[in-house]
């Protein structure tokens, strides 16, 4: 360690907040981590995917390579997290295959992997060989294009129960308060719980999500985050088997396929300007008519759980690492649909930020 010991508040345990609290343990700190729900928020609802091919970006086409860079991440953190695990916490490096259902469905799709690829994306132009299994799945009336095979995905529960573990290991605290302000002198920065109590500490990593509330508003001018609801549903056939994520439009709509060991298949995601975590009928419905349009199969899974989170998203969909004015207190947010796939990244910034 280059740093003397420091003493770490991270405000909010979402996946942002968590991993980053590991990777600041795991450096040598002291880390408290202050959350009245851990991983209840946008974190509970996500798929788990590691998909760099969903994250080109016409304002900011530097974010393909810092996705690139975080997937890149992702074994060694699996590997790290093992010992941790009840289960096999394995990356699936299944890939995704893009698909539409009309023909502006496919100019849509086109213009989208044009754009990911001018960024550096890599994708092969046919569905994996071999997997005859999902050409049978998918609805004759859809069409396949391209194929990107740096995607994969992971058990998020599995992942967030491991780092944990892994950080009750480390003697990490979890407090389970809601943080009703933040405030910095010269000697460190300290929280106010809802409760009163008050936890205090050498630096402070505000990870809250959608929601900044516990910074002063004149630290949140720098930047707007704001929630877009999403739901995912979770369904099970015994039939099915792992393969590739299927990902694509489906009249107008994005809408993607994570088939998962055991049979387990996940399907997401609305997106919907709101701040109440309720799931509408009308987004079910639409969610899992656009699954089954194509893959017809999904008729007879068994409905098994449906999950809501409010995505933390900036006007330009892109993440930030925002050292305050202070130079005491950061703000990391803005992940918007990609928290699992950026959380390295956010974990190596806040690291970084409180050795400096
Ligand atoms: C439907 C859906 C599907 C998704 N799928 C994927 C996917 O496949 N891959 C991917 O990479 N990403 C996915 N995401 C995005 C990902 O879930 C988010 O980007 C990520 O969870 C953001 O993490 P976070 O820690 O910033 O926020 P959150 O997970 O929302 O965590 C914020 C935490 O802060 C706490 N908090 C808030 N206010 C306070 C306070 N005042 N005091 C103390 N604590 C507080 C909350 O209790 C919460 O635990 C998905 C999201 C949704 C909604």
């Amino acid at each position: 360690m280059n740093s003397p010991v420091r003493r770490t508040v991270i405000v909010g345990g979402g996946v942002i907040g968590l991993l980053s609290a590991l990777e600041i343990a795991r450096a040598g700190h002291l880390v408290t981590v202050v959350d009245p729900q851990p991983a209840l928020g946008a974190t509970f609802a996500a798929a788990g995917m590691i998909a760099p091919s969903a994250e080109a970006s016409v304002e900011h086409p530097e974010m393909a390579e810092r996705a690139m860079a975080s997937r890149r991440a992702w074994p060694e953190l699996l590997a790290s997290l093992k010992p941790f695990s009840e289960t096999s916490l394995d990356l699936f490096e299944v890939g995704t295959v893009f698909t539409a259902f009309d023909s502006s469905d496919r100019r849509e799709i086109q213009q989208y992997l044009d754009i990911a690829r001018s960024q550096g994306h890599v994708f092969s132009s046919d569905i994996p060989a071999g997997d005859d299994l999902l050409r049978e799945l998918l609805s004759p009336r859809i069409t396949t294009s391209d194929f990107a095979s740096a995607d994969a995905f992971v058990d998020p529960d599995g992942v967030v129960h491991a780092i944990m573990k892994a950080l009750a290991f480390l003697n990490v605290e979890i407090r389970r308060q809601r943080v009703v302000a933040t405030s910095h002198d010269d000697q460190g920065v300290s929280v106010v719980c809802e409760s009163g109590e008050v936890v205090a500490g050498d630096r402070g990593i505000v990870a809250t999500g959608y929601d900044g509330s516990p910074l002063p508003l004149t630290s949140r001018s720098s930047h707007v985050v704001r929630p877009i609801r999403g739901i995912t549903v979770r369904l099970f056939d015994p039939e099915s088997s792992v393969g590739p994520m299927v990902r694509g439009i489906v009249r107008g709509r994005w809408v993607y396929i994570v088939r998962r060991p055991g049979g387990s298949i996940l399907i997401g995601a609305s997106s919907d300007e709101s701040e109440d975590r309720v799931v509408e009928v009308g987004a079910l419905r639409r969610l899992l008519e656009d699954a089954a349009t194509m893959m017809p199969s999904l008729e007879w899974a068994r409905f098994e759980e449906v999950r809501v989170g409010l995505r933390p998203a900036t006007p330009d969909h892109s993440p930030f690492f925002n050292v305050l004015v202070s130079q005491r207190w950061a703000w990391s947010s803005g992940h918007f649909r990609h928290g699992f796939l950026m959380a390295p990244n956010a974990a190596r910034d806040a690291v970084a930020f409180v050795e400096s």
